[in-house]
């Protein structure tokens, strides 16, 4: 079986015996060894922090920007045609430099991670390529979405400036909660995502090359648990979900996935 990802590679006598180890050359089933989990849960748990307070401050900053910028469009009876069409064109491409960075960088640790703990070789320009594609093709388009509802919100936010009889304040306000949740739910369920597709792009790579991994649900296991995600914990993909269902299943979705490589005993 061809194991390696780099078409060029010849495995050294070195890497044979990882390969040996990795599968079975009687052909008998493949084992799985858990990875232990307590400790990756911790792990990961420290790396996302991290990873959402960065992407959650650039936000912030962005959302602000964005809503000084309709405050100062608005005039003193505030109406939609204040604000210039090209400016949802502006912020739409601000946010995805400055988000689809950060996603980017989030998915290619992700996958960087992963890729250290394997004893296989692959080409890291495959795996880079599949990344900045996830990039492409998701961020891009949900970004699209994400600024259409930033401009719904600011309508409906006119609308009630007068239905309700608002003050300017008030209006204000609105806009920046707005941009406070957003904010939030964006870093969560984003890096949620880009995480969990910075590791399918290492193992899409490898399948490609006929090693298969075995891709686990994994949950906080807090009472901030979901039901939907409750019932994936630990359960391999196929049983009950799919790789369209996530992660993230929902927004603020917390979870992420376990790879596992049949027959190589993760402990060693
Ligand atoms: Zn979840």
């Amino acid at each position: 079986m061809k194991v390696y990802l780099d078409k060029n590679f010849s495995p050294v006598d070195e890497d044979k015996a990882v390969m040996a180890k990795v599968i079975p050359e009687d052909g008998s089933a493949p084992y799985f060894v858990a990875v232990k989990k307590e400790a990756k849960s911790i792990e990961v748990k420290d790396w996302r922090t991290d990873a959402e307070t960065r992407l959650k401050r650039k936000l912030d900053a962005f959302f602000k920007k964005m809503n000084d910028r309709i405050a100062g469009f608005l005039s003193t009876s505030p109406a939609w045609s204040d604000i210039p069409e090209a400016f949802w064109g502006e912020v739409g491409l601000e946010m995805q430099d400055i988000v689809g960075a950060e996603l980017y960088s989030v998915a290619l640790n992700s996958a960087q991670r992963l890729g250290s703990q394997l004893p296989l070789t692959y080409n890291w320009e495959l795996v880079n390529n599949r990344a900045l594609e996830f990039i492409n093709n998701y961020w891009y388009r949900e970004v699209g979405y994400i600024t259409g509802t930033s401009r719904q919100t600011v309508q409906d936010s006119l609308t009630a400036f007068y239905e309700q009889g608002l003050t300017r304040q008030e209006l204000e306000d609105r806009l920046v909660k707005f941009g406070d949740i957003r904010a939030e739910q964006i870093a969560v369920t984003e890096v949620t995502r880009a995480s969990a597709e910075g590791e399918r792009a290492i193992v899409d790579e490898l399948a490609v090359e006929g090693v298969t991994m075995v891709e686990v649900w994994m949950t906080n296991e807090d009472e901030k648990v979901c039901d939907i995600c409750g019932d994936r914990d630990g359960k391999e993909e196929g049983d009950g979900w799919g790789r369209e269902d996530g992660p993230p299943a929902h927004v603020n979705c917390r979870c992420w996935v376990n790879h596992y490589l049949p027959g190589y005993d993760w402990t060693q």
